[in-house]
């Protein structure tokens, strides 16, 4: 299988064909500006002592400072956080937001470490990026495996390194610390907001529309109760431990309070314990992407729509609400099988959005009431949803190289502006 990397690049290479930009911007896509690699050292409860590999890329700031993620995760390594990084610019760019893209990571299962070691794990990555990261340079945020909490903790050693509180140097922070209200929504009512869009160009309604959620962390749980609300039929939804599935739709607030009970959707599931009145039936989580539903929202990681089993799914629309989780080689599937892709440049934008107003609001320490964030939020994802949409129907291709032909304008009218491409 191609490296992430190189299927990012493929798909620059797709959309090359449909817009013309400087060869110079083309050159500077190609690669991330500036890749910083670390080592973390973690004190252990026990008192011994890890070191993880951390990483931090500034893959690209012509449209503003780098703005992306920093996930905790085993398989995090330079590739991923490069191409992380990579989406992030191009992410940023279809929404209209002052921001290039960054992204960082370390190599660790947090699920394996105690809150104690975790809060020290995370300040001591601030430790060894804070001269590379900064209000103006590349703002952090939550991404896989790190929450307000987490970012809460990085901004507070930023403030010990900085001898004075910087709350615009990252985003997704604790409200009480100067977070956005909305902000820990944001990514799964921004999927939702573009499906809802969609839906009325194609002409479609809620009502009898199946939707499969994998992944039901943040996002995916936030989206499926979105979906269940506004009228869809959510019949499985998955995490790491397995998926649960009834097709006569899973009652989304019990499957969520049966998370918080058993720190997982599948294990403990017995008949009538969630989706009520004893229906449905537990599935792989490989066995939820081939369901045969409208919707598919994948919502956990990279690659889970592969060349393998492209062939084999069965919905008509799939929702990336995760980064990368249909993989450049199953593109061409797809298409050919009429699967409609709401790529996650475009349908995870929500949090990155969310982001980009909580910095704003720490800019001008005057703060927005939640009602204010969404209808916000709601019309950014719109505007960018139907700009998309725009493009691809006028272009006659999909909605990522849409995307991508809508973010590679952008950046190289930018470049040219301020005279890095010529
Ligand atoms: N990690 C999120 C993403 O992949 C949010 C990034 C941000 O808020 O800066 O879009």
């Amino acid at each position: 299988m191609p490296s992430l990397f190189d299927g990012a690049g493929a798909r620059i290479s797709a959309a090359l064909e449909h817009v013309d930009i400087s060869e110079d911007t083309a050159q500077r896509l190609a690669q991330p500006d500036t890749a910083l690699k670390v080592s973390v050292p973690l004190r252990r409860d026990d008192g011994t002592l890890t070191l993880y590999p951390g990483y931090r890329v500034r893959y690209d700031d012509t449209l503003g400072p780098a703005k992306g993620g920093i996930r905790f995760h085993p398989d995090v390594g330079a590739d991923e956080v490069a191409t992380l990084a990579f989406w992030m610019t191009i992410k940023c760019a279809v929404l209209g937001l002052p921001f290039g893209g960054g992204k960082g990571g370390v190599a660790v299962d947090p699920k394996g470490l105690s809150p104690a070691e975790l809060e020290r794990l995370s300040r001591a990555w601030v430790d060894k990026v804070a001269d590379f990261i900064g209000p103006n340079t590349d703002i952090p945020a939550p991404d896989v495996n790190t929450n307000p909490r987490v970012m809460g903790w990085m901004m507070d050693q930023y403030r010990i390194i900085n001898r004075g509180e910087v709350r615009e140097v990252i985003t997704g922070k604790p409200v009480e610390m100067g977070g956005s209200a909305g902000r820990a929504t944001a990514t799964g009512d921004g999927a939702f907001h573009t499906l809802t869009t969609m839906m009325q160009r194609w002409d479609r309604q809620a009502e009898g529309t199946t939707v499969a959620v994998q992944g039901f962390g943040n996002a995916g749980a936030r989206f499926a109760r979105r979906c269940a609300e506004a009228g869809y039929t959510v019949v499985a939804v998955s995490d790491s431990s397995g998926a649960i599935h009834d097709p006569n739709g899973l009652d989304i607030d019990a499957v969520i309070a049966h998370k918080e009970a058993h720190r997982s959707v599948a294990s403990g599931y017995s008949e009538g314990d969630v989706g009520g009145a004893g229906r449905g039936e537990t599935l792989g989580n490989d066995e939820l992407i081939e369901l045969d539903v409208d919707i598919l929202a994948p919502a956990a990681l990279e690659n889970v729509v592969t060349a393998d089993n492209a062939d084999r799914v069965r919905a008509g629309t799939i929702v990336e609400i995760a980064n990368g989780p249909v993989a450049s080689e199953a593109d061409a599937t797809l298409a050919a099988n009429g699967v409609a892709v709401l790529p996650d440049i475009l349908a995870n934008a929500g949090g990155v959005t969310v982001s980009y107003f909580e910095w704003v609001q720490n800019r001008q320490a005057w703060y927005w009431d939640a009602s204010t964030v969404a209808e916000r939020l709601e019309q950014r994802m719109v505007d960018a949803t139907k700009r998309v949409a725009d493009r691809a129907e006028s272009l006659e291709i999909d909605h990522r190289t849409a995307a991508y032909v809508i973010a590679l304008e952008k950046l190289d009218a930018a470049a040219r502006a301020r005279g890095t491409s010529s």
